[in-house]
C-alpha cells in the first residue's frame, strides 16, 4: 500500500490534514489507533482564550511565547483553515465561523458560561447573548448526568431568567449514558414529543442535554422545533459526548466520500525510515504487522491525552517515530487546577511543521507535525485545543503538498 501521504491520527489534526491532502488530489490513508478527544470534547470548537475577541488572544499568546503552534501562521492562514475546516463540515454537521469573528458565549450544564468560536448549527449560538429570552431547560428523569434545574438555578443567579422542566425520556435502561439516550431517540423520537407536550409553554426557545439523536440529529431537532415553534438547541454534557461523536463521524465519512482509506483501530507502532527520510509506517493489525507507504507522513496521534506519547519515569516517549520530546516541569504548585508544565511538553517543528532535534535540525524531510502532539501550548489554560488542532492540521498538510512543487 503506497499513498502520497500517510497520517497517524484521526482526532481533529489528523482529519483535517487528510481533508486538505485529498482536496489536492493527493491519495490519502489515516491511520488510528481508535477514538480522539471528539469522543471525550464539548464540540464546542475553541479558537483561543476564554474572553470575546480570540484574535486578541493570539497576538497575546504568539507574542508572548515565539514557540507556541499559533506563532508558526498569520491570521490570514488560521482564517483559511477555519473556513476549510467549517466547509467541510457542512454536509454532515455544520459548524459555522462567527459573523463577528468573535467568540460567542456559551451555557455549560452545570450552569457555567463560557466563550467559545466554532458552534454546531444546534448547540445554542447566541442562547446567553439575549438575556430576556423565554428559555425553557428540559431534562430528563432517567437521565443523571445532567441536571436542568441546576443549570438554571445557577445561570439566573447571573441575571437569567430560565426556566427548568423534566420528563421521562421512555429509554428502558436502569442507568442511561448520552449514547443510550441518543440511540433510543433515534428510534423513538416521536414519543418524546409526546411527553413534552405538558411542559412547554410559555418559552420561544427549549434547551437540552446534547443527546438528541446521533443519525436522525437533524431531524429530530427539526421535528421539535415544528412541533413546538421554538428554537431548539442542545447544552453539551458529561463525556461522551455526542457532539463531538458527531462532528467526528461527519468528518470521517467525508473523508471516505472523497476516496481517502482510513485504517481504524491499529495503532501505528514504528516507522521504516532510510537516512534522512521515513519510509512507511509499521501498523499493528490482526495477525501480522503491515507497512504503509507514503510520500510524505504526518504525524498528529494527540501527544499524552491522545496515547501518541508515553510518560515515563524519566522522560516522555513519542511512541511511533521516537521523536524527541522536549518537556517542561510543573510550574504551579496548585497542581489539579493550575497550569501543568507536562501540558505543554510535545514535538518541536520549524515553520513547515517538521519536527526537530534540540540542535535545531529536521528530523526527517517528509514527516511533519500537528496537533496535540506538538509542544509549546496548553489547551486547558489558553483555551485553544480544537484551534491549534485545525491550524496546524490544515498547515502541516499544505507543506507536505508544497514537497511537490
Ligand atoms: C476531556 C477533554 C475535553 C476537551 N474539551 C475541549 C473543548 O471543549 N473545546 C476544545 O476546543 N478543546 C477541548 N479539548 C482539547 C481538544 O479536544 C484537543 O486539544 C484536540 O482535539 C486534539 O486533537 P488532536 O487531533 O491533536 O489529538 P486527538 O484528538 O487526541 O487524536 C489523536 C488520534 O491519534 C490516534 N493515535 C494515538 N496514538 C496512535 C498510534 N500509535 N497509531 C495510530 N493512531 C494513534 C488516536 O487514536 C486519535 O485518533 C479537550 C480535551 C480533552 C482531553
Amino acid at each position: 500500500m503506497r499513498y502520497d501521504t500517510v497520517i497517524c491520527g484521526a482526532g481533529l489534526a489528523g482529519i483535517t490534514a487528510a481533508l486538505v491532502s485529498l482536496s489536492h488530489g493527493k491519495s490519502t490513508a489515516v491511520v488510528a489507533r481508535g477514538e480522539s478527544s471528539l469522543y471525550y470534547m464539548s464540540g464546542y470548537l475553541d479558537l483561543c482564550g476564554n474572553g470575546d475577541n480570540p484574535w486578541n488572544a493570539i497576538d497575546d499568546l504568539a507574542h508572548a511565547n515565539p514557540a507556541h503552534p499559533f506563532a508558526l501562521s498569520d491570521a490570514k492562514e488560521k482564517s483559511e483553515a477555519l473556513a476549510f475546516f467549517v466547509e467541510q463540515t457542512s454536509p454532515g454537521y455544520p459548524y459555522a465561523i462567527p459573523v463577528d469573528s468573535r467568540n460567542h458565549l456559551v451555557p455549560t450544564c452545570t450552569g457555567g458560561i463560557r466563550h467559545t468560536y466554532l458552534l454546531p448549527a444546534n448547540a445554542g449560538a447566541d442562547g446567553l447573548a439575549d438575556r430576556g429570552r423565554r428559555v425553557r431547560a428540559i431534562g430528563f428523569t432517567d437521565y443523571r448526568d445532567y441536571s436542568a434545574q441546576l443549570m438554571v438555578d445557577r445561570l439566573n443567579k447571573k441575571g437569567y431568567s430560565w426556566t427548568a422542566a423534566e420528563v421521562e425520556s421512555g429509554c428502558s435502561k436502569v442507568s442511561q449514558t448520552s449514547i443510550d439516550l441518543a440511540s433510543y431517540l433515534d428510534d423513538d423520537y416521536p414519543a418524546l414529543i409526546d411527553k413534552l407536550r405538558p411542559v412547554v409553554k410559555d418559552c420561544d426557545c427549549l434547551v437540552f442535554p446534547a443527546v438528541l439523536g446521533f443519525k436522525k440529529h437533524r431531524v429530530i431537532v427539526e421535528a421539535i422545533r415544528d412541533a413546538f415553534g421554538t428554537a431548539v438547541f442542545e447544552v453539551p454534557t458529561l463525556p461522551p459526548s455526542l457532539p463531538g461523536m458527531r462532528l467526528s463521524s461527519a468528518l470521517i465519512s467525508r473523508l471516505r466520500g472523497l476516496g481517502g482509506d482510513l485504517f481504524w483501530g491499529f495503532p501505528a507502532t514504528a516507522d521504516n525510515s532510510a537516512g534522512d527520510r521515513c519510509t512507511g509506517l509499521i501498523v499493528d493489525t490482526p495477525g501480522r504487522p503491515r507497512l504503509i507507504e507514503g510520500e510524505n507522513y504526518i504525524l498528529a496521534t494527540g501527544g499524552i491525552a491522545g496515547g501518541g506519547a508515553l510518560v515515563e519515569r524519566e522522560r516522555i516517549r513519542e511512541r511511533v517515530f521516537g521523536l524527541p520530546v522536549e518537556t517542561y516541569g510543573t510550574t504551579d504548585e496548585r497542581f489539579l487546577f493550575g497550569e501543568q508544565g507536562f501540558a505543554r511538553s510535545g514535538i518541536r517543528v520549524d515553520s513547515d511543521m517538521r519536527p526537530i532535534g534540540p540542535d535545531g535540525k529536521i528530523i526527517y524531510k517528509n514527516l511533519f507535525c500537528a496537533g496535540r502532539a506538538l509542544a509549546g501550548y496548553d489547551p486547558f489554560t489558553e483555551y485553544d485545543g480544537a484551534g491549534v488542532a485545525i491550524v496546524t492540521g490544515y498547515q502541516a498538510a499544505l507543506a507536505a503538498i508544497r514537497r511537490w512543487d
